[in-house]
């Protein structure tokens, strides 16, 4: 082995590939791609055998980042100089090395490191709330292939997991029916929701509860043994089943329980989606107008190596949750940057109704706390809560004759204008007029969070602000769940099936999920056997990028968004302020995409990224709409355009 030491970087000029491989496996800073390699002439890694050898160690070493060298400089150290005996023992030991190191995975679990790379999966999810978790179960009793449930942080960090209010789903027949629930829902989406969507998810729910119990999800019940129901704002009859007030914990608890002792489920947890893969990794140049685009699975980083690893699928699920946190207040965990609908868009997916944000009227006031920031259930409000001012008095009989009932968007823009006409941070919901021990039972969480900040709420007003709180727009998909882009589905709050049209009516959300995690389960599974996995598709090309140390940056860019986001998009809008937001939001798009460029991916540049593009999508549509509808207000089209009553 010759070893030419110049300057701070040592160069291998005659070490074979594998001898390379492993020397960066060891050192933690590998550079080949696997299965890229050995496509020459595809898009992704330069391939080795394209450019000779002498070539591709010059390449990779200069152009390698600071980590790697600082390997190979531990590695000169044990070496000593160059030529004669020592480097022959040098070269002895590492055959040793590659041998073992190549070969013990393989004894251990059948695979190479190199094979590792590429994974393969019938059913790749992406995603594990409650439409993620639902269609891998699904799909996994069915028994047609490997399901792998990835997410990027840990199963339990999910939106799901924050729902408090509960599900929406006819149940008592005896006052309710499903006729009400389709007619809350179209008066809550200000007549725009598709009526299909509509009645798929309000006639699937009871299936759906049933689906959610049988897999070990619990709802309250009364003394008599029925669920016991909650009413909800825009709801005519009580038919909100729930848990306590900590629903969606409840849910994502049975999921995960079930999920993990699932054999056919393969958990990966803190795997960051970073593109879906389509003809256009192939070399295929992708428009939006290319027609029959393909997804191939998805581009995934893995927290252990720090290497983006290709996994290719049968079918892919994208369930990646909302995009609250592109917003600077939201009732959002960090994790909903949107980051489903960013990827989907630039493979060329359609993407519809992104201007429809909900704001919800009443999350927690507490400076401090606002990412997410805590929620306080539209529940309450069914249960009595009423909204007034800091001196106590009533506003909600200015705007709507529902009063506090009234509609989250109503709600939320009235709340909005009394704190700007009265120069208040926040407005008040009180309950102090209802039964304490009942207020206590039926909002333990509430109470306990609102104790722990010094307000007790059967006596004091709680301090409430708006913030945002859920997308209805999103990846656009049919009633089978299947987006523009063949084999790529969308469920749960990134997809758009046209269900909350301009509008969310509550609780409707959750049960969306899973009735659409349903009939996606239930297409793929139909369809599975006509797929086959692609091959073809090349490894991550991260060749020549340096490790990002310009942390500041992307935090400093995440925090503008937001801040965009909030003064410019928020609850009411003018194209004035729309306008602003399209210029930042372009320049802020430059840069990072500047940045991406030279820089190897990590999760968040490639989440500021996708921050950036979903903000892009919500001003755009915004500015599309020329009227005011649903949870779209504008100052400058304060009407409906058109009567779709
Ligand atoms: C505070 C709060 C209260 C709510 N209350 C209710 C209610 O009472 N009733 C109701 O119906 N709805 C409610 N909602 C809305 C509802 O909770 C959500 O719409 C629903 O849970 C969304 O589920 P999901 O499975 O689509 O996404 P999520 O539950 O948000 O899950 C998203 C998943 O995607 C993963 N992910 C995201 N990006 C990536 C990536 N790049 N790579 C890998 N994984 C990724 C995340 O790790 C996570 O596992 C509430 C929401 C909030 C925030």
């Amino acid at each position: 082995m010759k070893m030419i030491c110049g300057g701070k970087v040592t160069i291998f000029c005659s070490v074979g590939r594998t001898h390379i491989e492993i020397l960066l496996r060891i050192f933690g800073e590998g550079l080949f791609g696997g299965k890229g390699q050995e496509n020459a002439g595809q898009a992704g890694r330069i391939p080795f055998a394209a450019i000779g050898k002498n070539k591709y160690y010059d390449r990779k070493f200069y152009r390698s980042d600071r980590n790697f060298y600082r390997s190979d400089r531990i590695f000169c150290r044990c070496v000593g100089k160059t030529g004669g005996g020592i480097c022959r023992a040098v070269r002895a030991f590492w055959r040793i090395v590659q041998t073992a190191v190549l070969f013990f995975p393989y004894l251990c679990n059948g695979q190479t490191l190199l094979q590792k790379m590429v994974r393969k999966f019938e059913f790749l999810v992406i995603g594990s709330g409650v439409a993620g978790m639902s269609y891998a179960l699904q799909v996994a009793e069915a028994g047609k292939g490997k399901v792998a449930l990835v997410c990027k942080t840990t199963l339990d960090e999910a939106n799901t997991a924050k729902a408090q209010g509960g599900v929406a789903s006819v149940t008592n027949l005896e006052v309710d029916n499903f006729e009400k629930h389709i007619r809350d829902t179209m008066i809550a989406g200000d007549y725009i929701s598709d009526p299909a969507a509509v009645e798929q998810v309000v006639k699937g729910a009871p299936a759906g509860i049933k689906r959610l119990v049988e897999w070990g999800v619990h709802f309250d019940k009364n003394a008599e043994g029925q669920y016991d129901l909650h009413r909800e704002g825009g709801h005519s009859e009580f038919r909100i089943l729930h848990h306590a007030d900590d629903t969606g914990f409840e849910i994502q608890r049975g999921l995960i329980e079930a999920v993990r002792h699932h054999p056919n489920i393969t958990v990966l947890e803190n795997h960051f989606a970073v593109e879906i893969i389509t003809q256009h990794h192939l070399g295929v140049e992708v428009t939006r107008r290319t027609p029959d685009i393909e997804c191939f699975g998805a581009y995934i980083l893995d927290p252990d190596t720090k290497k983006i690893d290709t996994f290719l699928s049968k079918v892919t699920i994208l369930a990646t949750g909302g995009c609250g946190a592109v917003y600077a207040t939201t009732t959002n965990p960090n994790i909903a940057t949107g980051d489903g609908i960013a990827m989907a868009y630039r493979a060329k997916a359609t993407v519809k109704d992104m201007e429809f944000i909900q704001f919800h009227p009443t999350a927690l006031f507490h400076p401090g706390e606002t990412h997410p920031a805590y929620l306080i259930t539209e529940a309450m409000r069914g249960y009595g809560g009423i909204l007034r001012l800091p001196n106590g008095e009533e506003f909600m009989q200015k705007y709507d004759k529902r009063l506090s009932l009234a509609p989250r968007d109503i709600v939320a823009r009235a709340i909005d204008k009394e704190m700007k006409i009265h120069g208040l941070d926040h407005v008040c919901l009180d309950v102090t007029h209802k039964d304490p021990d009942e207020t206590k039972h039926h909002f333990p969480n509430i109470y306990a969070k609102c104790l722990s900040i010094g307000i007790d709420i059967t006596r004091q007003y709680i301090p409430v602000v708006p913030c945002a709180h859920y997308l209805c727009g999103g990846i656009k998909v049919d009633l089978d769940a299947c987006s523009s882009i063949r084999r790529l589905y969308a469920v749960g709050e990134c997809s758009c099936t046209g269900l909350h049209g301009g509008n969310r009516l509550a609780s409707n959300s959750l049960i969306e999920a899973v009735v659409y995690a349903d009939a996606a389960a239930r297409h793929s599974l139909a369809h599975i056997d006509a797929y086959d996995f692609n091959t073809d598709v090349p490894a991550w090309n991260d060749e020549g990028m340096l490790s990002n140390e310009e942390k500041v940056l992307i935090a400093q860019d995440a925090k503008e968004v937001g801040q965009i986001m909030s003064n410019y998009v928020g609850i009411v809008r003018s194209d004035l302020r729309l306008r602003r937001a399209w210029t930042r939001l372009d320049l802020l798009y430059e840069e990072t995409e500047e940045l991406f460029k030279r820089v190897k991916a990590t999760r968040d540049i490639c989440e500021l990224r996708n921050m950036i593009n979903v903000g892009y999508l919500i001003t755009r549509q915004a500015i599309e709409r020329k009227e005011s509808r649903g949870l779209h207000y504008t100052i400058d089209y304060p009407k409906h355009a058109y009567n779709y009553k």
